[in-house]
């Protein structure tokens, strides 16, 4: 016992000494996670991780030696101290980067990623039931219904006060409201002494909610270990729900159901056998997309194929499944239409409209400067805002905004695709899965806090930063992604802007990346008009855009609608994928 007591105490050192799990892993959390993790012996020679092969498993060493080899490189080093190792794993499962082998038989302390995940999602649930059973007490609040207190719950934020602090001083004006979460105040009030005490779930200030108020008593924190308040600045309350009225509602309560997606559809009676290829556009990670042509009507498509053995081995059959059902629904000048799906023993097909520009990615690598202007990226960012206020009123989070998921159709308008890791949220508004691509996710996804539509505006943040400059903010060269978490997590704030990006967009920038979702521009009562009406978009027509009367800024000369210019040459596709007749794609 006494020996797994100090092992305990050594894994929490090494979580603490951890830069990434430092960030993610405090206080009551850091206990359980800790509590969670099982020891295992290990042997001389034996293989912990694997590299290229997926991990679900976070590791801290407890005794033995170890190597870390790299292919191509050989041995990168040899450790025999207590750290952690394998911590990507925790996240999603990503492929290992190195290879970590026993030398010296020892032991480890092992942390599944389905425990992590569920523990996180747990505590967080029970965080936010606990702050809201701390509102419902709050009879300035109570009366504005359980809906709006759910979204005030995220709006809180934590401080802490040393023993003897004052909190809020006796005729001072107030603008904030606490509750305490730990720790116990002192209520003084001038000419008569202490008043009274207050713990946890207790509260004060209210009245600034209201309305700006001279505070009437001195509140500070008590010894020996201070206080640990919630707080709401009346400024942000208002921003996203106006100013409580007389009978204890709000202004703007957060509107009711989504938008209905369409169900008509056209092209139902078009058969795969009625399509013949006339040549490749692009290969992607299962599979390749083709441009098609109807056999007897005069109709030209892009037909994406993606191989099942390969999806089922890598397990994105649900992924499939959300790009299917969403994208199908979806009827956006700013989004690629997919008319139908199929299925055989070895693909499963998606029936799309061509978008003979090519993509944004490859239009980026070809500027001069390998960057776009001012007015052009704002033209670009113009159509993924349409085509995110589309999803989001349905909704709909995307999770996946980078250039290379936007196509360019032969307008020169842009269009979002790739609809892999787009979730419609359920009834709690928020989903917990790890989803996206590493350069461009948003902090709470990486602290697996439980995110919603303001991840797509985050990534829009940083999509901005991209267009302008060429490359996104948080990149590094860890291929372990784990440098790029940290950055993430470090804050806008810490990056250095190049000089040419000017004021407006720095602006809009940094408020689409803030830390805090709800503070977040897009995330308040006005919603993505917000955005739309940044200084950045002084001036831009969004009438024009949406009637796609805007002159697009790369209208790609294309001289019929095979004219496949914008696209590399890809050789003829001889592959022949293995069977996969699980049955799993009966509703394609
Ligand atoms: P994906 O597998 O969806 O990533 O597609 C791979 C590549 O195929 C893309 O980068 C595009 O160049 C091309 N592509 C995909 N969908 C279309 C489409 N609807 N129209 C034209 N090209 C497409």
């Amino acid at each position: 016992m006494f020996f797994f007591f100090r092992d305990e105490k050594l894994i929490r050192e090494a979580i603490e000494r951890s830069d990434f799990l430092n960030k993610i892993l405090k206080g009551d959390l850091l206990k359980e996670v800790v509590d969670a993790m099982y020891p295992r012996e290990i042997k001389s020679s034996e293989v912990i991780i694997k590299e290229g092969e997926k991990g679900a498993h976070m590791y801290v060493s407890a005794g033995g030696q170890y190597e870390v080899s790299v292919k191509g490189k050989g041995v990168v080093n040899t450790f025999e101290d207590i750290r952690i190792f394998g911590e990507m794993a925790i996240l999603y499962n990503d492929k290992r980067n190195a290879t970590i082998k026993a030398i010296k038989a020892g032991k480890v302390w092992v942390l599944d990623r389905t425990i992590y995940q569920k523990l996180m999602l747990q505590f967080n649930i029970k965080e936010q039931d606990e702050v809201l059973s701390f509102l419902e007490n709050v009879p300035t609040l109570n009366k504005v219904g359980t809906k709006v207190l759910q979204k005030v719950t995220t709006l809180l934020k934590v401080k802490y006060f040393a023993p003897g602090a004052t909190i809020v001083k006796q005729g001072d004006r107030g603008d904030k409201f606490y509750i305490i979460r730990a720790g116990t105040v002192t209520i003084s009030k001038e000419g008569e002494g202490v008043v009274g005490n207050y713990g946890k779930g207790q509260y004060f200030g209210e009245l600034a909610l209201l309305d700006e108020e001279f505070r009437q008593a001195t509140v500070t924190a008590d010894a020996p270990e201070g206080v640990e308040c919630l707080t709401l600045k009346r400024q942000h309350f208002r921003d996203h729900f106006g100013r409580i009225t007389e009978g204890g509602t709000v202004e703007y309560t957060p509107k009711s159901g989504p938008k209905r997606s369409e169900s008509v559809r056209e092209h139902q009676d078009i058969e795969l056998k009625d399509l013949t290829i006339l040549t490749t556009l692009g290969v992607g990670g299962f599979g390749r997309v083709e441009l098609v042509q109807h056999k007897s009507k005069n109709l030209i498509f892009a037909l994406k194929y993606l191989k099942k053995f390969d999806m089922v081995e890598q397990n994105q059959q649900e992924h499939v499944y959300n790009e299917r059902n969403i994208q199908l629904e979806c009827r956006s000048k700013f989004i690629v239409r997919l008319y139908r799906s199929y299925k055989d023993a070895r693909y499963i097909y998606f029936l799309m409209e061509s978008c003979l520009g090519g993509d944004l990615w490859t239009l980026l690598q070809r500027q001069k400067t390998r960057r776009f202007d001012e007015k052009d990226s704002r033209f670009i960012a113009g159509c993924v805002l349409e085509a995110f206020t589309y999803l989001h009123e349905r909704d709909i989070v995307y999770r996946d905004l980078k250039p290379e998921n936007l196509l360019i159709d032969e307008h020169g308008y842009i269009k979002l695709t790739d609809f892999g890791f787009a979730k419609r949220l359920g009834a709690r508004g928020r989903t917990f899965t790890f989803a996206g691509t590493p350069e461009y996710v948003a902090p709470e996804i990486i602290l697996s806090r439980g995110h919603d539509k303001g991840v797509d505006y985050w990534a829009f943040g940083i999509f901005i930063f991209e267009l302008l400059t060429g490359r996104t903010p948080f990149r590094t060269n860890d291929a372990s992604h784990m440098r790029t978490y940290n950055k993430i997590l470090t804050g806008i704030d810490s990056v250095e802007f190049p000089s040419y990006v000017s004021s407006k967009a720095r602006n809009i920038i940094e408020k689409l990346c803030r830390a805090i979702p709800s503070e977040r521009l897009g995330c308040q009562r006005n919603g993505v008009k917000d955005i739309k009406s940044h200084r950045w978009f002084l001036g831009f027509d969004w009438v024009k855009l949406n009637e796609g009367k805007l002159t697009a800024p790369f209208k790609p000369k294309l001289k019929s609608s095979t004219d496949t210019r914008y696209f590399e040459q890809f050789k003829k596709d001889n592959d022949c994928p293995p069977e996969e007749t699980s049955g799993w794609d009966e509703n394609f």
